[in-house]
């Protein structure tokens, strides 16, 4: 099937990376179901991405499993087919790793990383009996090479990886594909909360000398999700100005 038509559901969709991964997708003329817990934040991001008939946002811990299957199964009741999956949604609660509580380090995995297995799952099932579909994993730089004041984050975002290899692996053979991204360092409103010398840190690391937008990364994300890249699965793909080489 051509990427026009297709059926797309986004988490963390609201802001940010997320908010710009719907309007690429919609751009491809895929339907696009956004997700994100804040729903206060959907009126506007509605309004930002030019109020499509043909997106809408729900609301959804990602981190409850039983409702995200459940919002997987009301879309493809709606829509009748779910062809692409990307777990986006995210947070950051750092901290140096022996100052760091059991409560942030579980936070952090689970909205991160559990919940890409969560969504994984309900949708594959879809997907296998499509004989089609793409999942796309929001990956890190953090979790290719670890970072300083992010044990959970860094830790979470490497499952990403293996949680992208393994799915690409177990699907490949009915043309389910799965990849992973993994931003740099990225402008939205969870890095403008960095005090200024973690900013001036993390510049100094990459090589072009500039942060990355978030069109950076929802660009790599509309490839990966349409049929251009059909014969890619079990990659991760950096977006991070030559960071990771
Ligand atoms: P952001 O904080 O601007 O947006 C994240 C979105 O996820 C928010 O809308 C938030 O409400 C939503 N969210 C948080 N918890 C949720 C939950 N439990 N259920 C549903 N939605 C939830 O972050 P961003 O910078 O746009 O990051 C998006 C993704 O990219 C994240 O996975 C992040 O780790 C990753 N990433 C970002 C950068 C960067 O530099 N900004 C770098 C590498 C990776």
């Amino acid at each position: 099937m051509t990427d026009a038509g297709k059926i797309a559901i986004v988490t963390g969709a609201a802001r940010g990376i997320g908010r710009e991964i719907c309007r690429e997708l919609l751009d491809a003329g895929m339907t696009v179901v956004g997700v994100d817990i804040n729903d206060a934040l959907f009126a506007e991001a509605v309004k930002a991405l030019g109020s499509p008939q043909t997106l809408e946002f729900r609301k959804l811990d990602v981190t409850d499993s039983a409702a995200f299957e459940a919002l997987v199964d009301d879309v493809v009741a709606k829509y009748g087919r779910i062809d692409v999956l990307v777990n986006n949604a995210g947070i950051t609660r750092d901290g140096l790793l022996m100052r760091m509580s059991d409560e942030d380090w579980e936070l952090v995995l689970k909205v991160n990383l559990f919940s890409a297995f969560y969504g994984t799952r309900a949708a594959a099932k879809y997907m296998v009996r499509q004989r089609g579909g793409s999942i796309i994993n929001m990956s890190s730089y953090s979790g290719r090479e670890g970072n300083r004041g992010q044990a959970n984050y860094a830790a979470s975002k490497a499952g990403m990886i293996g949680l992208t290899k393994t799915t690409a692996k177990e699907l490949a053979g009915k043309a389910v594909r799965c990849n992973a991204v993994a931003p740099g360092f990225i402008e939205t409103e969870m890095t403008a909360v960095l005090p200024q010398q973690a900013k001036d840190i993390a510049l100094s690391l990459i090589p072009m000398k500039t942060m990355g937008q978030p069109a950076d990364i929802a660009k790599a994300v509309r490839f990966l999700a349409s049929d251009d890249s059909k014969y890619i699965t079990a990659q991760v793909i950096s977006v991070d100005g030559g960071m990771h080489t």
